[in-house]
């Protein structure tokens, strides 16, 4: 099946409200521009320096495609980042959000950002941990990031075989996002819970995700290298 054919599938099969992100780490730009012009409006990638490299050729559809960075952004690649993504998903510190804030506030650039939970705790894995007073107390302090705005919630969850031992995260990070969601502050509009990828989309939708990140079920298996 080419990749068009994968996202007509999986968009029949989706709700219409949830919105399909192609991530598109080890792909090739060609990859990107198939999925894009099959009607994809959304496309993450994990490392800056990739996707700059992917930006270039894909400029004629800048129009069509908002860019959401779904890997860890290292301090030194917030400014290099602000050129290229729309999205931040990785916002996993007050300090993070203050260093991206002060770096889009120079470039006067406003950029979109999601809250990256922790479900599982892994110390071995970015985000916050879901506490929800501390996560009341930074969302609170966004009154201060005239750049940002705080529009979601991203989780990745353990990376279990079965994707049925990941729902319990997910609906706890549900939880925690209908607590917050209620949180009336200045730079914050919470409306995007993403969650869910190619293996356990389905019941991360099932669990209130209303966006997904697809990168194997889109185009094929990676080769990591
Ligand atoms: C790679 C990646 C995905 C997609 O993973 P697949 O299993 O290939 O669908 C989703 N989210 C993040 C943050 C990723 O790095």
């Amino acid at each position: 099946m080419s990749v068009a054919e994968n996202f007509y599938r999986i968009r029949k099969e989706l709700p219409a409200d949830v919105k399909i992100v192609a991530a598109v780490k080890t792909r090739s730009a060609e990859e990107a521009r198939a999925v894009i012009e099959a009607g994809l409006t959304d496309i993450g990638h994990n490392y800056v320096q990739e996707a700059e490299a992917m930006f270039e050729p894909l400029a004629d559809l800048k129009e069509k495609v908002k860019w959401h960075m779904i890997g860890n952004l290292q301090k030194n690649k917030i400014n290099k980042a602000l050129k290229i993504f729309d999205v931040i998903q990785t916002v996993d510190s007050l300090k993070n959000a203050q260093d991206i804030q002060s770096r889009a506030l120079a470039m006067d650039k406003k950029v979109e950002v999601l809250l990256e939970i922790n479900a599982g705790e892994e110390s071995s894995k970015a985000g916050l941990a879901p506490e929800i007073k501390k996560l009341e107390s930074i969302i609170t302090d966004f009154k201060n990031f005239s750049h940002l705005k705080l529009v979601g919630i991203m989780t990745m969850g353990p990376f279990w075989g079965d994707p049925e031992a990941l729902r319990p995260f997910f609906r706890a990070t549900k939880t925690i996002y209908d607590q917050v969601k209620q949180i009336d502050a200045e730079n914050v509009d919470l409306k995007t819970l993403s969650m869910g990828m190619s293996d356990s989309f389905k019941v991360a939708v099932e669990e209130g995700s209303n966006m997904v990140r697809l990168g194997t079920i889109l185009f094929g298996q990676r080769e990591y290298h």
